[in-house]
């Protein structure tokens, strides 16, 4: 049966929604199907192990960063910040339209849309122009309500215990 492509979730206040994201990925990639992760809010000089998996390992995989080095105040995002957060969103839309992708990825765009960056209806309209053979994952916190009504697969992560809280910072390979 063709089911036509997907809308998957993940949400939550746990670890584990970009690194699952990036686990379908993987899958796909297997398939030789080709692979855009597009991270909202996030700077190019931020390094990540998946990016530079992707650039020496991985041809099928792009990773593209949107956003400042700077964090994002979520109570109240800088101009600048939304629009950035809006280039991204366009670059999206071209990708899941194009029909080139297996997969596309809108890393923490549920917490662009939950700080009011960008409206959740433009990005109920961009879902509605997806290529059909284009599987769409959306990751961050705090999903707004009506994407998860739309969505296909809704997944929310929960924190039990995370070792931040024993005082261990950000640890390569695990959290970069
Ligand atoms: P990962 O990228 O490891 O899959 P994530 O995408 O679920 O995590 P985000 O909400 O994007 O998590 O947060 C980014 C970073 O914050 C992660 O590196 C993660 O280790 C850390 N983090 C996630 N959840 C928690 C938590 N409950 N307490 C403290 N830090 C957290
Ligand atoms: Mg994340």
């Amino acid at each position: 049966m063709d089911t036509g492509s997907l809308v998957l979730v993940y949400t939550g206040n746990g670890k584990g929604k970009t690194t699952a994201a990036l686990g379908l990925a993987l899958r796909q990639i297997g398939w030789d199907r080709r692979v855009l992760v597009i991270q909202f809010m996030k700077g190019k000089g931020n390094v990540y192990g998946e990016r530079m998996a992707a650039e020496r390992f991985l041809p099928l995989l792009e990773i593209e960063q949107h956003g400042r080095d700077e964090f994002v105040n979520l109570s109240n995002p800088a101009e600048l910040d939304a629009e950035l957060a809006r280039k991204a969103l366009e670059r999206a839309e071209e990708a899941m339209e194009s029909g080139e992708y297996g997969m596309v990825v809108l890393d923490e765009v549920n917490v662009a849309m939950a700080t009011g960056m960008i409206d959740p209806k433009e990005v109920l309209a961009l879902l509605d122009k997806r290529h059909k053979n284009t599987d769409v994952v959306l990751t961050g916190r705090y999903c707004p309500k009506e994407i998860e009504d739309r969505a296909d697969m809704v997944s929310e992560v929960r924190e039990v215990k995370h070792h931040f809280r024993r005082g261990i910072p950000a640890k390569k390979g695990i959290e970069y």
